[in-house]
C-alpha cells in the first residue's frame, strides 16, 4: 500500500458519529403535526432501517396525504430538528470519533464521507449541533437519504460521485463502512466494501456480531485498534 492510496472512509451518523436520542424521530413527528395534522407519523412508516426518503414516503401513503410537498416539508424539519437538538443537554459525540476524524483527514489519499439514511440537511443540522460538521461541510459527495433505494444505493451513487472527482476511481476495497446498525455491515457487504461495526447505537453487540462483520467494537475509545483495523490489520 502506498501512502497515497486512496481511501474512502463513510460515516453512520446516529449512534455511530454521535448520539442525539430520538430527536429526528421527534423532528419527524412535529413537523407532520405541524403541516398535516398527522399523530405519531414515524410509528406509521412501520420501518426503522430504511432512508428518510422511503419513511416519508410511507407515512405519506399511510396517511393519504395528497398535497405533501418534499422541500417544504424538509425545510420545517430542519428548522423543529435544530431547536430540539439546541435543547437537548445529552447529545454528545461518541468516544474516540474525533480523533479518528482528525486521523483520516491528516492522512493523504484518505477522506472522511457521509453514509447515513438522514436527508442531507438533517445531517448537517445534527453535526453542527456536536461541532463535527467542519469534517464533512467541504466533501462535494456523500450517502444520504434524500432519494428512493436503500442504503447501499446511496453509497454506491457516492463512490460514483467520488470517482467523477478524481482520476483514481475508488475501487470497492478502497471504501471502508463504520456504523453502528445491522443495515451499515449489510450495506458495506452490498457494495464490496470494508467495515467496522461499532455497538454505541440502540443495536446489541450480539445481533451485530451475528451479522458477522469484519470488525466488531464495543466503541472507538481505542484509537490505535481502530486506525489498526481501518488499515486491514487481522481482526
Ligand atoms: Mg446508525
Amino acid at each position: 500500500m502506498t501512502a497515497s492510496r486512496r481511501m474512502l472512509v463513510f460515516w453512520d451518523i446516529d449512534g455511530t458519529l454521535m448520539s442525539c436520542g430520538s430527536d429526528g424521530t421527534r423532528a419527524l413527528n412535529r413537523t407532520f403535526h405541524e403541516l398535516h395534522g398527522v399523530e405519531d407519523a414515524f410509528r406509521r412508516a412501520g420501518i426503522g432501517n430504511a432512508l428518510d426518503f422511503t419513511i416519508l414516503s410511507r407515512i405519506v401513503a399511510e396517511c393519504g396525504i395528497e398535497d405533501f410537498d418534499r422541500e417544504a416539508f424538509a425545510s420545517r424539519y430542519v428548522s423543529n430538528l435544530e431547536r430540539i437538538l439546541a435543547a437537548n443537554k445529552s447529545k454528545r459525540v461518541m468516544p474516540g470519533v474525533a480523533g479518528l476524524l482528525e486521523y483520516v483527514r491528516g492522512r493523504a489519499g484518505w477522506e472522511n464521507l457521509l453514509l447515513t439514511s438522514n436527508l442531507r440537511a438533517g445531517a448537517e443540522a445534527k453535526l453542527r449541533s456536536v461541532g463535527l460538521w467542519s469534517y464533512f461541510a467541504d466533501v462535494p459527495y456523500g450517502g444520504f437519504g434524500d432519494a428512493p433505494g436503500e442504503k447501499w444505493d446511496a453509497a454506491a451513487a457516492a463512490v460514483s460521485a467520488a470517482a467523477a472527482f478524481s482520476d483514481r476511481p475508488p475501487a470497492p476495497c478502497d471504501c471502508l463502512v463504520i456504523g453502528d446498525g445491522v443495515y451499515d455491515i449489510r450495506c458495506a457487504k452490498r457494495i464490496g466494501a470494508r467495515h467496522i461495526a461499532v455497538a454505541t447505537g440502540f443495536t446489541p453487540a450480539e445481533l451485530l456480531a451475528a451479522e458477522a462483520p469484519e470488525y466488531l467494537f464495543a466503541d472507538l475509545a481505542d484509537t490505535a485498534r481502530v486506525i489498526a483495523a481501518m488499515n486491514g490489520a487481522p481482526a
